[in-house]
């Protein structure tokens, strides 16, 4: 790992790529017009981005198509579509650093997160995609004698992705990796927050061999680019992640347009559930605090609300206050910071609108303010709420900050009824030593990933996503592909 002086002086001589990045190369956007990319741990302007609209989203969209059908990627061999993604995760490990720092300037993570988590993982995703595609086998229907029926699977053709800033390579290449190795073309667009990573990124996929137009990548706003490509008549598929509102809006587009699929992987407000046959009270802690302050707690499945069996409530909530204590914000580049820096000015009031209202409604255990770093920047205490009523805002809308509440259950019907009331259902934690009681609880929790003694366990071989109003699409491993292939049936009749 550099030392904070290097990241520095690595991120002073950083240069950005801040233009579309359209049929393999990077153009201005039609209109001329540019919007900030801000630094939100000090407020510098990073760079002035490419505002990209619907004639941006259109031109992208028609390159993808064009590329799609004359099958320069589409029916290029697998083994051969196996080799560029190959090739494009050894270059996203080459460029590690430079990654890193870009999304660690762009949104505010910690830069030692992004070098350990975020860009090793956009590398392992996509190789363990390439890796895929020349293993995967077609099916032969049980028809009868004289009849042959194929069910192949097939891309669809273009691909819109449309991706948050909480985790920016990572969420591009969740969308990318998969719908690559599938055969189809994408245009991706980042969050306006933060749209520097998956540029560079496209960059870095020509160089590795990916046809020109086959990866797009459109920078802008979600009302006008986001939303002319959830319009587009000629976008077969839309994959999305961000917010429960937003992924409502592209359902409703998909019903305005040419009903594309629509995959949409939204919000939460995910339980962690501590009883009191939980030896392990320490490590239970550690990954409690881990799980609401990794990333300023800008996690979608982000453990956000804490059930805590009430006769170990408060030993336990004391174990939690010294990790937050610990925990304290800094300067996102220096490798010996805790927390990072919240994305930007608007999240951070709405996080202390939160914050300041829980005052009021629960007992404020630790944190609670805003704070500076060298006098800048937009960063908040690791904050722990306790006795909060399950009813309260803090126990039921997503904060997207690193805020906890903390409430105390007396059975475990009772804490998987709490933990089961909510509109989401993205993720869950347990923590027990009863085998049974794991087994019971787990298969009552209504949620994508339930963690059992642990807290977001996620990787390239397991499904990620939600139930209820977190959405239905699901990102990673193998079911992946199903969101951006279609099955096709060829019947053949032939003489027995
Ligand atoms: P957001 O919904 O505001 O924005 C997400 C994307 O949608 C951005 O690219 C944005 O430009 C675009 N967008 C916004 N409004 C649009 C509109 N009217 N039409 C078309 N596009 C539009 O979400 P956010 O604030 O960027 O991200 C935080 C949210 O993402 C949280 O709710 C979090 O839970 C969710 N998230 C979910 C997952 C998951 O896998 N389920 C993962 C990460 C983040």
């Amino acid at each position: 790992m550099l030392s904070y002086e290097e990241w520095k002086s690595r991120a002073g001589a950083l240069t950005f790529r801040d233009k579309a990045f359209i049929d393999g190369r990077f153009v201005d956007a039609a209109s001329g017009k540019t919007f900030d990319s801000i630094n939100p741990a000090t407020g510098a302007v990073l760079a002035q981005v490419a505002e990209g609209d619907a004639a941006d989203i259109d031109h992208a969209v028609q390159a993808a198509r064009r590329a799609f059908e004359d099958g320069r990627w589409s029916r290029m061999a697998p083994g051969g579509r196996k080799d560029v993604l190959l090739k494009l995760a050894g270059l996203i490990r080459a460029n590690l650093e430079e990654l890193a720092l870009l999304d660690s300037l762009d949104m505010g993570k910690l830069v030692s997160d992004a070098a350990t988590v975020d860009v090793p993982g956009a590398a392992h995703f996509f190789q363990w995609y390439a890796e895929a595609i020349d293993k995967l086998y077609d099916e032969v229907a049980p028809t009868g004698p004289g009849d042959l029926a194929l069910i192949t699977r097939e891309p669809l053709g273009v691909v819109g992705a449309v991706t948050p800033w909480n985790f920016p390579l990572d969420m591009a290449t969740w969308k990318a990796a998969a719908a690559l190795a599938g055969g189809n073309s994408v245009v991706l667009k980042p969050a306006e927050q933060s749209p520097l990573s998956a540029l560079r990124l496209a960059e870095l996929a020509v160089e590795a061999g990916l046809p020109d137009g086959v990866f797009n990548v459109v920078p802008g706003f979600g009302p006008t680019a986001g939303k002319a490509l959830g319009l587009h008549m000629d976008v077969d598929c839309l994959a999305f992640t961000g917010s429960t509102a937003t992924g409502k809006m592209f359902m409703q587009y998909a019903g305005q347009s040419n009903l594309k699929a629509v995959w949409p992987e939204t919000g939460g407000k995910s339980p962690n559930l501590v009883f009191a046959d939980c030896a392990d009270l320490d490590t239970a802690a550690d990954m409690a605090a881990f799980g609401i302050f990794f990333n300023q707690g800008e996690v979608c499945s982000a453990n956000s609300r804490l059930y805590v069996e009430r006769s170990i409530k408060d030993i336990f909530v004391e174990k939690l206050i010294q990790r937050a204590e610990a925990t304290q914000p800094g300067d996102p580049l220096n490798p010996a910071s805790k927390m990072g820096a919240i994305v930007n000015e608007v999240q951070t009031r709405r996080i202390m609108e939160f914050v300041e209202g829980g005052k009021a409604s629960a007992r404020l255990a630790t944190g609670g303010a805003r704070v500076t770093v060298d006098g800048k920047g937009c960063f908040v205490q690791p904050t722990v709420f306790d006795d909060v009523s399950h009813n309260d805002p803090l126990a039921r809308e997503e904060i997207f900050g690193p805020v906890l509440s903390v409430i105390a259950f007396d059975t475990e019907a009772e804490a998987v009824q709490m933990a089961n009331d909510s509109v989401y259902g993205l993720a869950a934690s347990v923590w027990t030593d009863d085998l049974g009681r794991a087994l019971r609880v787990s298969k009552n929790l209504r949620a994508g990933t339930v963690s059992v003694n642990t807290v977001d366990a996620l990787s390239a071989q397991t499904p990620f996503g939600g139930m209820k109003q977190s959405g239905f699409g699901r990102d990673l491993s193998l079911h992946s592909l199903d969101k951006y292939t279609g099955l096709k049936t060829t019947w053949i009749k032939y003489k027995p």
